[in-house]
């Protein structure tokens, strides 16, 4: 396909304008109150000035509906008030467990979404470089016959279905069920790029790869350590905890960041690392903690296994080694340890400042190091609280939207496929032959991770014979996520122009819609927002919430959840897609749906919240307690807010749910337990269970492997099943065993179903047991690469993947600036959504970078100045420069929001009509560049390097 850019040139004075005059108001609330005490200011007074209400006679009753804020993964509650089917005006919910009336600015403008004037408003299809209006019938059969015809030329694995971290639960497990019945693993969501580091190095650090505790846990701290986190901007009304903590129990705050961030400010200490130095950071603290004593022996002892690895590594970090790699001063270094061990128990939050690197999954390991060795898990006010980014990122991750894994972290070996084929009543055999089966660069691909969303392009512009599949891929969806947020933007372009067919699934364009030039093969179906249905979400702290529908579809939108059914029908497997659920025209049951989760979701306990204890949680936030989020009475009393996982046993079991993972200070059945046993019983001929150490009324008062049928009868419990039970229990495990039957015995006897081990040190299946520190692949220190040199390249899963010969080529003097990125508090994700809203448009209108005053006046560069920001793999950017000693001389940081323009070049023209955002710029990703983590794929934005200079 050949293609001719627009070369139109557009001056980040010429942005689209506004048209609204609230903006002097705005601008001022944005600059006196950053994130958590805006939402105050902006709360109700300005929601109720709705447009709207010109439409709705002065006494039309008013409905209200319970929603939950769709921008963070706090979970803030709202109330929507809805007149005539309109939404008129909101208020943020004063009893609502998480955020008890406070919202930020994001959630304060949430009514947009029912207006939504910048949104596709029909589905579309680019005819001859122009959008042409098309019906759904059309879109659907189109975008299906192409489906069929790549299907039958480069196999099932030629397309790539891009999910969302926006879907409800339900439609999150219905598109990874659709990618399984059309038989591919290429399916993959945004977790990719924020916490799949996270999960792969919790999980495989003591079970679970989650946020341990809870928000309103975190009250009950006495020191909070955040490290590549900055909640004042990224997660407000979580700064209600963190402050409550600060003022009522003089907790102290520690803030490891690069720049002085809104959470710096009201930090105790803060320690300015230099980008990438997670892992001598941490090791520099424990090297103290070690030193003197301050680790908790006894713990250890009991509930970890092989601290002594990691001793042998931290003797490589003396307080030098860590100052002149970290840049942190000694004294500050010993101080956040001392903080931590002094003001125990304490909590660890981490987010895409620690897990963004190539070295991600090794940096959330460290963390969880800091936490054994000072005893920190399973308590109160202790635990790792990683704070997730987009309203269900957590409950997309938990139901397998995944290039890794099916639903519930089961994986993708045969076993995985068989329970769940088991799960869905389908014959295994059936859904293998969806799959391609043969072997490509010896693997197959049902068994093989697909491609991941941090490279599909890559799996575009890659050629066929390095890839781990049939053919390149050919046709992608791009349902509910923006690609301005993968680094890369000049590939990523070069691959939207070479797919045979695009399609966007979405409210909004967003960049995969309008970043090519192509004058065809590109179809944009326009998706409801959250707003315009029903279903679960789940916060960062697995609490699950059943938003309730605000209002009827808008325009000629379509849920996802009935466009996947359309698409399901269209292409001949519908019926398989839904076999177990009532289908009403082409609307699946919810209900029903959320049966078929908790009939298959064993692994991680998210079995016993059915629909109806989930509706009647939100229906009843107002008795959860702000701090326990337990009901202290009433129908619900002892179960915690959104039955957080796990929640063990099928509904009916009354599970309350669990706060806090790995408590041993609880029974089971209210919410306890002990890390999981899921690496064996023994490594290297030492036992690996737990040691004296098991939750409270556990009858096994020791360590134990994971529950078996085999197991019930060793211990004589086999007949406390009933006889159904027996029968579904029979050669199966405690996630596999389709009754429950297992699980309800386990804990009967006060045990937990997934055994009792210590947590791990080390992780033998990674490229880097202990975590080991290794410089950026794009590094300003040259010096320190023969000590710390990045992996050699390798192939992960279906691509190859550089690593040393991109380290190798020096390009430190062309580009001697380190280069982070980050989150703002007005904008969310790719920001397409946001940066569309008018009242949030208003606050932050020009795409930047922060440039410390040292490094500004060398290059002669003034606040407010035009600059090219060129990125070490050429790809430039013309944006605003800030000048601010907040990033430290040699650092430069820029929000990751913006898209719209590239390389100076408006893309206004590619936009459907009406659909332009009214803020548009540069994406930082243009600049950003190459690098991933060998085990997840998660990509590499927090460290580079770049030159700036003046426009
Ligand atoms: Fe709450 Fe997050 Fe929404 Fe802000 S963006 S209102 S903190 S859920």
């Amino acid at each position: 396909m050949q293609l001719t850019r627009k070369a139109k040139t557009v001056s980040t004075d010429s942005k689209p304008t506004l048209g609204i005059n609230r903006r002097q108001f705005m601008k001022g609330a944005a600059g006196a109150t950053g994130g958590i005490a805006a939402a105050t200011i902006l709360g109700n007074g300005m929601m109720r000035k709705a447009e709207a209400a010109d439409y709705i006679p002065h006494n039309t009753p008013t409905e209200i509906k319970r929603t939950i804020c769709s921008h963070c993964a706090v979970g803030c509650g709202i109330y929507a008030e809805v007149q005539n089917g309109v939404w008129t005006g909101q208020e943020p919910a004063f009893d609502h467990p998480f955020n008890q009336g406070g919202h930020c600015a994001k959630g304060a403008a949430l009514r947009e979404h029912g207006h939504g004037e910048k949104r596709v408003k029909y589905p579309l299809k680019k005819v001859a470089g122009k959008w042409q209006k098309i019906s759904w019938d059309q879109a659907i059969n189109e975008v299906g016959d192409k489906m069929l015809e790549h299907r039958e030329k480069s196999g099932p694995d030629s397309l790539f279905f891009m999910g969302s971290a926006k879907f409800s639960n339900q439609a999150c497990y219905m598109y990874r069920k659709f990618a399984a019945m059309w038989g591919t693993n290429n399916v993959d969501h945004s977790a990719r790029i924020c916490h799949s580091t996270t999960v792969a190095g919790v999980a495989n650090t003591w079970g679970y790869g989650a946020q341990t505790n809870s928000f309103n846990d975190i009250q009950n701290a006495n020191a909070i350590f955040f490290i590549g986190s900055n909640p004042a901007e990224a997660h407000p009304v979580a700064m209600q905890h963190i402050l409550i903590a600060k003022e009522r129990k003089n907790a102290k705050i520690i803030v490891v960041d690069p720049r002085f961030s809104r959470t710096a400010a009201h930090s105790d200490l803060h320690c300015a690392i230099r980008p990438g130095t997670d892992i001598p950071f941490i090791y520099g603290m424990l090297w103290h903690i070690f030193e003197n004593g301050w680790e908790d022996q006894a713990f250890i002892d009991s509930r970890v296994y092989a601290m002594d690895e990691i001793r042998k590594e931290v003797a490589k970090f003396p307080p030098k080694e860590v100052e002149d790699v970290t840049g942190v001063a000694e004294k500050d270094v010993y101080m956040a340890a001392k903080l931590m061990a002094e003001n125990r128990p304490g909590t660890v939050v981490w987010c895409m400042g620690g897990t963004q690197h190539h070295v991600g999954n090794a940096n959330t390991r460290a963390y969880c190091l800091l936490q054994l060795a000072l005893g920190n898990m399973g308590v109160e006010g202790g635990g790792t609280n990683i704070f997730r980014g987009h309203d269900n990122v957590q409950g997309a991750t938990d139901l397998g939207l995944l290039f890794d894994t099916l639903p519930g972290y089961y994986g993708l070996s045969t076993g995985a496929w068989k329970h769940w084929s088991n799960v869905w009543e389908l014959d295994f055999d059936w859904v293998k032959g969806r799959f391609d089966n043969n072997e490509y660069l010896g693997r197959v691909p049902m068994n093989t991770p697909g491609i991941p969303c941090s490279r599909w392009h890559d799996g575009v512009l890659e050629s066929a014979e390095k890839l781990a599949q049939k053919d390149q891929v050919k046709m992608a969806f791009f349902w509910g996520q923006s690609v301005n947020t993968e680094t890369r933007q000049n590939d990523v372009r070069d691959a939207l122009d070479k797919l045979d067919t695009v399609v966007v699934v979405d409210p909004f364009p967003t960049m995969a819609g309008v970043l090519s030039d192509r004058p065809d093969g590109i179809y944009i179906l326009p998706a409801c927002t959250v707003f315009e249905t029903e279903g679960a979400v789940s916060n960062s702290g697995r609490s699950q919430q059943w938003r309730q529908q605000v209002v009827q579809p808008l325009f000629e939108s379509k849920t996802d959840l009935e466009i996947m059914y359309l698409l399901a029908k269209k292409v001949g497997m519908a019926e398989q897609f839904t076999k177990r659920m009532r289908v009403d025209g082409n609307i699946v049951n919810l209900d029903d749906i959320q049966d078929e989760i908790n009939r298959g979701m064993w692994t991680i306990g998210m079995t016993g919240q059915s629909a109806q204890r989930l509706r009647e949680h939100t229906e009843n936030w107002g008795v959860f307690d702000f701090k326990t989020l337990e009901a202290p009475g009433g129908k619900l009393k002892g179960e915690t807010y959104g039955l957080p996982w796990p929640c063990w046993g099928t509904p009916e079991q009354k599970h309350p749910g669990t706060q806090i993972l790995y408590r041993t200070g609880r029974h089971v059945l209210e919410g306890g337990g002990n890390f999981r046993a899921r690496y064996g019983v023994e490594h290297n001929g030492t036992n690996i269970l737990a040691e004296g150490s098991y939750s409270k009324g556990a009858e096994i008062q020791d360590g134990y492997p994971e529950f078996t049928d085999k197991m019930l009868k060793q211990l004589g419990w086999w007949d406390d099943l009933t006889a159904d039970e027996k029968a579904s229990a029979e050669g199966k495990n405690w996630k596999t065993d389709l009754s429950g039957g297992i699980q309800r015995v386990a804990m009967k006897h006060g045990c937990i179903p997934f055994g009792n081990a210590k947590a791990r040190s080390i992780v033998w299946t990674f490229p880097d047991p202990a975590p080991v520190h290794r410089e950026p692949l794009y590094t300003t220190r040259r010096d320190l690469i023969a000590k710390y040199p990045t992996y050699e390249d390798r192939q992960v899963h279906r691509l190859p993947t550089l690593y040393k010969s991109i380290q190798d080529k020096d390009l430190s003097g062309k580009y001697p600036l380190a280069l982070t990125s980050g989150r703002l508090v007005e904008y969310e994700g790719g920001g397409e959504e946001t940066r569309s809203n008018p009242w949030l448009a208003e606050l932050q209108q020009e795409m930047f970078v922060e440039i410390n005053p040292a490094d500004a006046a060398e290059r002669l560069i003034r606040d407010g100045d035009d600059v090219w920001l060129e990125g070490a793999e050429g790809g430039r950017i013309k944006i605003k420069a800030m000048v601010t000693p907040r990033v430290q001389p040699g650092v430069t940081f820029m929000p990751y929001h913006f898209a719209g323009v590239m390389s100076g070049e408006s893309l206004e023209a590619n936009y459907p009509e009406g659909t332009v955002p009214y803020i548009i710029g540069e994406s930082a990703n243009t600049a950003l560049t190459y690098g991933y983590d060998p085990v997840t794929q998660m990509q590499e934005t927090k460290s580079s390097i770049c030159q700036i200079v003046k426009a």
